[in-house]
């Protein structure tokens, strides 16, 4: 018998970085010009590294940045430091017995156990969280401009480079504007791409009818979060009009969120790491997913670097339908945390085989977006 190889971990550090998007995306609630997110690097005793991120998403997590990076620090680090990074699932749970919510951080710290075990074994991260479906994504882009005009400018531009999937932030023009985009949107793009559209908690019912009845023609694929979470009595109403699938995000960020979800006649759900804590979380929605019927959108957060976005194309790879999409969000930041940020070919991104997460942290660009 060969003798165990140990893990074990020397040391658990986190960072907060500011980075600059290349435009600001509009959303219902919100217009993101700069995002702050934090980075863990995990080291183990014989030198190998791991890297995690996750966006700081306070309306949507209740994390700041400097409570995450506080946490990770004070409360994750020593939680792990001296043990076994193979043992990643009875770590988490000691975690997780630990620390109430905090998902962003701990999604953050197992991405980067998991990149550091890849690393150390020399094996992608993908193949150690699950059986592959696919080596590659077709990320969907986000349309957030504020205008008409300027929406259609850029999915044209991205239509061109060869993205094929397009979601559109409502609620952040009138309705009859959303309607317009969402129109002239299909006309542009022709038959051979999905457009979606994502309300992010900014319609009401009467809007959201609205804004369906007036968009049949440009079959739009599902309606993202229409209503804020606690607005049930919309949600099945809308649900039970049954004339358009519909998606829950905020909504959504523990199992049982998902069943409540199911029953209220929500479709499918969007599927990120730092809202459920994890990759492991994650793999356990999309199980509950698919019991319940429902469609996954795997999305990282607005805006990740591609060290969050590498693991949700490695997640994406394994779920067993991303029929609603893929949103890698590294594309919208003027500068990277790698070397070599995620590609886009013939609207393809591809995996790889590099070990872990496949990326090569730049740290230079560390340093200088550094805020803590
Ligand atoms: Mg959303």
């Amino acid at each position: 018998m060969l003798p165990a190889e140990n893990v074990i971990i020397k040391s658990v550090k986190a960072f907060a970085v500011a980075l600059p998007l290349t435009k600001p995306i509009k959303m219902a609630h919100a217009v993101f010009e700069t995002v702050e997110n934090v980075i863990v690097r995990i080291e183990s005793d014989d030198g190998f590294v791991g890297w995690g991120e996750a966006a700081s998403a306070p309306s949507l997590t209740g994390e700041t940045w400097q409570g995450m990076v506080s946490l990770v620090e004070t409360y994750i680090a020593p939680l792990l430091v001296g043990r076994d990074a193979r043992l990643r699932a009875k770590l988490l749970s000691h975690i997780e017995a630990n620390i109430y919510g905090a998902t962003g951080s701990i999604s953050a710290v197992e991405i980067a156990l998991i990149d550091l075990l890849g690393q150390r074994f020399n094996v992608p991260f993908s193949m150690l969280i699950g059986g592959m479906c696919r080596d590659y994504v077709e990320p969907m882009w986000i349309l957030g401009n504020g205008s008409v005009d300027a929406d259609l400018a850029d999915a044209k531009s991205r239509h061109e480079k060869g993205y094929r999937s397009f979601k559109l932030k409502g609620g952040t023009q009138s309705i009859d504007q959303e309607i317009e985009a969402t129109l002239r949107l299909r006309d542009l793009l022709g038959a051979d791409s999905k457009i979606c559209i994502d309300a992010n908690s900014g319609y009401d019912l009467a809007g959201a009818r609205k804004y369906i009845a007036a968009t049949l023609a440009a079959r739009v694929d599902f309606i993202e979060q229409p209503f804020p979470r606690k607005d049930l009595v919309s949600l099945k109403a809308l649900a039970a009009d049954g004339s358009i699938p519909i998606c829950a995000d905020q909504s959504v960020h523990d199992m049982a969120d998902i069943h409540l979800q199911s029953a209220c006649g929500v479709s499918g759900i969007a599927l990120k790491l730092n809202k459920l804590g994890g990759v492991t979380a994650a793999l356990h929605a999309a199980d509950i997913c698919d019991e319940h019927g429902m469609k996954i959108i795997v999305a990282a957060k607005v805006a990740e670097s591609s060290i969050a976005s590498s693991a949700i194309m490695h997640l994406a790879s394994i779920v067993p339908s991303v029929e609603w999409g893929v949103s890698l969000t590294h594309a919208y930041l003027a500068a990277d945390l790698v070397k070599h940020p995620l590609g886009l070919t013939e609207g393809k991104s591809f995996l790889g085989n590099k070990p872990g997460l496949g990326i090569e942290v730049d740290l230079d660009n560390l340093d200088r977006f550094r805020i803590k």
